[in-house]
């Protein structure tokens, strides 16, 4: 079975997302398949982070339907058909499958590696502190961090503190990992271990939406590349045929800014 059969992990259909009168988000269509890696590229300001934020409800979109795993996100309809937004706590049990890594990683200074990819375990899922060290111990593994657990994040490099954040959400078990620009605020020496990190969830079967700068990467690993301009998306494919033969201008002319 292809990656593009069954049913999808994550539907967005027309999805739109304004700021006052900008439109930001501008009618977005994307379904994300159980274990596919999506690479989403564009300009600065073109609506990466938004859209993914609006994956999670961490931007309430005014329209259309993010649906995961066969529940819509965030709105139910009222008896009259019309939409109503959930209560936090509905959307919180909603969108607990997916798995978010930012571009900075935000994580508790006060606490080690081992407490910060347990505390949602602890707090969330209410797990006693046995089975959450194990579990968090076990991803400290998976991002090759076993033996920083009892560090605290300003012993770590950049590198080690974004594989512990993504320790973090791999500890909630989600369904799909979100990644906006993991590594665009590390030194250059740093990305290669996330990446790494990153390139052994996709081969375990993760799915994931990458937005990323990094080109090689996206050729690699993605199954498919979306690139994004003034909130649509423009032109999507195989890496093979959005890198190799780029039809539209516009991401023709990204592409140029990249070689
Ligand atoms: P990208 O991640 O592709 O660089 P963003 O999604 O961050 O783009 O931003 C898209 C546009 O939305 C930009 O013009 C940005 O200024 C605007 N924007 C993003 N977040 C907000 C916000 N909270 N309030 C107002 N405008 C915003
Ligand atoms: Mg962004």
């Amino acid at each position: 079975m292809t990656k593009t059969q069954g049913a999808a992990v994550l539907g967005l259909r027309g999805v739109r997302k304004s700021f006052g009168d900008h439109i930001v988000i501008d009618g977005i269509d994307l379904d994300v398949h159980r274990s596919e890696v999506i690479c989403i590229i564009g300009p600065s300001g073109s609506g990466k982070s938004t859209l993914l934020r609006c994956m999670n409800f961490l931007e309430e979109y005014d329209g259309g339907e993010v649906v995961i795993n066969g529940r819509l996100l965030g709105y139910s309809q009222d008896a009259g058909g019309k939409r109503v937004r959930d209560r936090d706590v509905v959307v919180d049990e909603t969108r607990r499958g997916v798995g978010m890594v930012f571009q900075h990683f935000n994580l508790w200074p006060h606490m080690t590696a081992l407490e910060n990819v347990t505390a949602a375990l602890r707090l969330v899922k209410q797990m006693p502190k046995a089975a959450a060290d194990a579990l968090g111990a076990e991803m400290l593994a998976k991002v090759g961090l076993s033996d920083k657990a009892g560090q605290y994040p300003a012993r770590l490099s950049g590198g080690q503190q974004q594989r512990v954040a993504i320790a973090r959400a791999l500890a909630m078990q989600p369904s799909i990992m979100l990644f906006d620009e993991p590594t665009s605020a590390l030194d250059p020496e740093l990305v290669g271990e996330v990446l790494q990190v990153m390139r052994g969830l996709a081969a375990e079967g993760m799915t994931m939406v990458v937005v990323t700068h990094e080109m090689g990467f996206a050729a690699e690993v993605a199954d498919r590349v979306v690139f994004m301009d003034a909130g649509r998306i423009v032109e999507q494919g195989p890496p093979s045929s959005l890198f190799g033969a780029p039809s539209h201008p516009r991401l023709r002319q990204f592409l140029e800014t990249w070689r």
